[in-house]
């Protein structure tokens, strides 16, 4: 279920289950009414594929499945999660279905991507949950390697990519986005996928999986899709499930501070400075919340910008206790009324 905040018309877009392609790049994007979730996919929704949900675990198997797919000559779409799936994951699977003909789920909490000091132990893990909601979602494929399986003994080869990763998450995450960049790359080679389905909730990362895809010339269309929110407004995440009912609470401060700056911007503020203040006020006034970054950028490079021109992203890291939330809102200047996409 997602909160009725307004979101662009690139979102209503990318959930139009009629639509003939994915949505076109990052940064390009249109403006439209509220994320509606009602339906819940989780609860029973049935979707196209009446195939029964294959498990893989190894990298063999699922080369021998991926081949026998091509020779079909299908369409497959891969969706990367790390598990202890929700519907914002469940979206995204719906789309693949929608664009492929094969739909490929992976299940792996990638230790690579996580530093020293981070949660990878304590990640929550529902592999028989993740099961029955794929079913349902109607994925043909769950591919839930173990580590080893990924990263055999000897591993030493990492994907990276540079300026994109530098800030935000790559800043407060060190090795972070090499450990993401490497597995994607990984998941590439294995399963060969047409497309990848990927969420901008994790923007950078939605970003630095194309960077990685231009920079690398690899055949693979990434199509990213709309953040899905609980009725409060908080992004789903599977970290949400660390929090207390207090810092749950504290934490749908985030997306309130993100659409009071999109308020702003609507009001005719361009200072990027200010709408970051405002955002940065209504977290402090949250006793418990800690601001890693608040940051209007570009949304393509992620530069940081001095004003919105025309478009922006605006991009929050936050703790709350110790658990590291993100979020991001899209910000786009209105044109005169009568011009105006919205
Ligand atoms: P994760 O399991 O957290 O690694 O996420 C797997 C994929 O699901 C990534 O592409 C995420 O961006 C995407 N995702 C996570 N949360 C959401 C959400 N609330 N709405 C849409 N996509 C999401």
């Amino acid at each position: 279920m997602a909160a009725k905040a307004k979101t662009s018309a690139r979102r209503k877009a990318a959930t139009k289950s009629k639509k003939k392609t994915p949505r076109a790049k990052v940064g390009k994007k249109k403006k439209a009414p509220a994320q509606k979730r009602k339906t819940s996919r989780i609860a029973g929704k049935k979707t196209k594929s009446s195939a029964p949900l294959k498990i893989i675990r190894t990298v063999k198997d699922m080369r021998k499945y991926i081949r026998e797919m091509r020779s079909r000559r299908r369409r497959i779409a891969l969706v990367p999660t790390m598990g202890y799936l929700h519907e914002g994951h469940l979206t995204l699977v719906e789309e693949a279905r929608r664009l492929a003909s094969v739909v490929v789920v992976t299940v792996f909490v990638n230790p690579a991507q996580f530093g020293p000091n981070e949660d990878l132990d304590r990640y929550p893990r529902d592999p028989s949950g993740d099961r029955r909601k794929l079913k349902l979602a109607g994925a043909d494929v769950m591919f839930m390697p173990d580590t080893g399986e990924i990263y055999p003994e000897g591993f030493q080869t990492f994907v990276d990519v540079t300026d994109i990763t530098n800030d935000y998450c790559g800043a407060s995450r060190p090795g972070h986005f090499r450990g993401v960049a490497t597995v994607v790359m990984k998941l590439f080679n294995i399963i060969e996928p047409d497309l990848a389905v990927f969420g901008e909730k994790d923007y950078q990362q939605l970003v630095t999986i194309k960077q990685m895809v231009k920079d690398l010339n690899l055949g693979v269309q990434v199509v990213g899709m709309p953040t899905i929110r609980e009725e409060d407004g908080l992004a789903m995440s599977s970290r949400n499930a660390y929090l207390s009912p207090a810092q749950r609470q504290q934490a749908t401060t985030i997306f309130r501070g993100l659409r009071k700056a999109r308020r702003l911007l609507d009001s005719g503020e361009r200072d990027a400075a200010e709408l970051a203040a405002i955002v940065m006020d209504l977290l402090r006034e949250e006793q418990g919340l800690i601001i890693d970054y608040v940051s209007v950028c570009d949304p393509e490079t992620l530069e940081r910008i001095p004003e919105v021109e025309k478009q922006a992203v605006l991009l929050v890291g936050v703790k709350v206790g110790e658990t590291r939330l993100i979020d991001n809102i899209w910000l786009e200047v209105k044109r005169s009324r009568k011009r105006s996409r919205r």
